[in-house]
């Protein structure tokens, strides 16, 4: 599942990127992750674990999917031609089961009986909670008592789909505490069972693992592209999180000539607990196990975050994308709630595609971006599809306001 390009060399042995990543573990952990980082290595290029995971990935998940010219949309910002990367069309709805369903299927090859993984708005625990039920594999999903109430209809998913859902209650009972708690959970557990993150993050080997197992998206992509047009795109744009979905994409791009943009959510404005714009207002600092830019207080712990995109609230980012910011290969951009609303209606209503709030911070960078260009390409990766976003949209948006 490689592919040659300017990151292939990364991370080092250790798990860095640069000075980015690490394994920053309890030493009880350190035994566990070290299993996994093993076996990781041992399997994915393995020829019957490759061709399993294709298999999945066709029948059960639907890919490829399909690169798509919005026409519309282009025609409507006056300028760039915008082509949209349609993971809304995954089975589930979004990136996340590309990495889930490889997740599960190392800890079928390990011989694992249980996936344990937290959550926070509860996409990743649906996504793998998905891929357990494939394998028959029991799942252990750990959230925070605010989070379960707030996210009720995702923990409701998770349970028709057959997880265990732990409820966390002390601390801030959201997202933190979840990661620690499955830690412990792992820890307890960690000969039958195996910890699955849910982005480019965490602890080594997890942000090369959910990097390979996203290739597929930048991979699909630039063939597809270039089967449509003849050409490479000038711009590859994605939502950033994690940055899961925007390193499957731009993993497709890194040794060509395409300039390469990542969105991150700047909310409600730059002050302390109004975004979750990392890059631009983050400092360095350990999280979650890695090193990375990081917004945090004074004490080096997390600082609040907020986003209209729950999937995007995380102070933390993926290794791979600090060190690529630094090396000066991938540019790192802002979008507010205000953009992502407007970009969010557009798509809506010119192209018949309701997309992931997540993803609509890209889409407002593309239409922006189209706009200033005039002409040229431009490549979203529409990492979901918005469905899971009504209620949100429909408590605070509305749906009968004009473009
Ligand atoms: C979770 C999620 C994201 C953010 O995660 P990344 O790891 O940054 O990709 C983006 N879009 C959708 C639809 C999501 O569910």
């Amino acid at each position: 599942m490689s592919s040659s390009n300017s990151s292939a060399a990364m991370p080092d042995t250790n798990g860095f990127f640069g000075k980015f990543g690490g394994k920053f573990l309890p030493p009880q952990l350190e035994g566990p992750f070290a299993e996994i980082d093993e076996a990781y290595y041992r399997i994915y290029n393995d020829a019957a674990f490759i061709a399993e995971l294709r298999e999945i990935r066709h029948h059960f998940q639907g890919r490829p999917t399909p690169v798509y010219h919005a026409r519309r949309l282009s025609q409507a910002n006056g300028g760039a031609h915008i082509y949209f990367k349609r993971e809304d069309l995954n089975h589930t709805g979004a990136h996340k089961i590309n990495h889930c369903m490889g997740e599960a299927l190392l800890a079928k090859y390990m011989g694992k009986k249980k996936v344990i993984a937290e959550t926070g708005a509860g996409q990743h625990g649906v996504a793998l909670a998905t891929a357990a039920a494939y394998f028959g594999l029991e799942c252990e999903i750990h959230m925070g008592a605010v989070d379960i109430v707030k996210q009720a209809p995702n923990v409701s998913r998770m349970k028709l789909l057959g997880a265990k859902i732990v409820s966390v209650e002390h601390g801030l009972k959201t997202l933190k505490e979840a990661v620690d708690s499955a830690f412990e959970a792992y820890l307890a557990d960690y000969e039958n069972s195996i910890y699955c993150i849910g982005s480019v993050v965490g602890p080594h080997p997890f942000p090369v693992m959910v990097r390979d197992f996203q290739k597929v998206v930048g991979i699909e992509a630039r063939e597809q592209f270039i089967d449509m047009t003849g050409n490479l795109p000038d711009v590859v744009t994605a939502c950033v999180g994690g940055g899961s979905n925007a390193m499957g994409i731009f993993s497709g791009f890194l040794g060509d000539p395409v300039d390469i943009y990542g969105v991150e959510p700047l909310g409600r404005g730059p002050g302390v607990g109004d975004h979750a714009a990392t890059m631009t207002y983050g400092t360095e600092g350990i999280i979650h196990g890695f090193k990375c830019y990081l917004l945090q207080d004074e004490k080096g712990e997390p600082a609040p975050v907020y986003s209209c995109a729950s999937g995007l609230d995380y102070p933390g980012v993926g290794p791979e994308h600090c060190y690529l910011r630094d090396a000066g290969r991938v540019n790192y951009v802002t979008c507010s709630d205000d953009q992502c609303r407007e970009a969010f209606f557009q798509t809506c209503r010119l192209e018949g595609i309701i997309p992931a709030i997540e993803s609509s911070h890209a889409v407002a960078f593309a239409l922006e971006k189209a706009r200033e260009m005039g002409n040229g390409s431009i490549l979203v990766n529409l990492s979901g599809r918005g469905d899971k976003d009504l209620d949100y949209v429909i408590e605070n948006w509305g749906v009968g306001d004009s473009v």
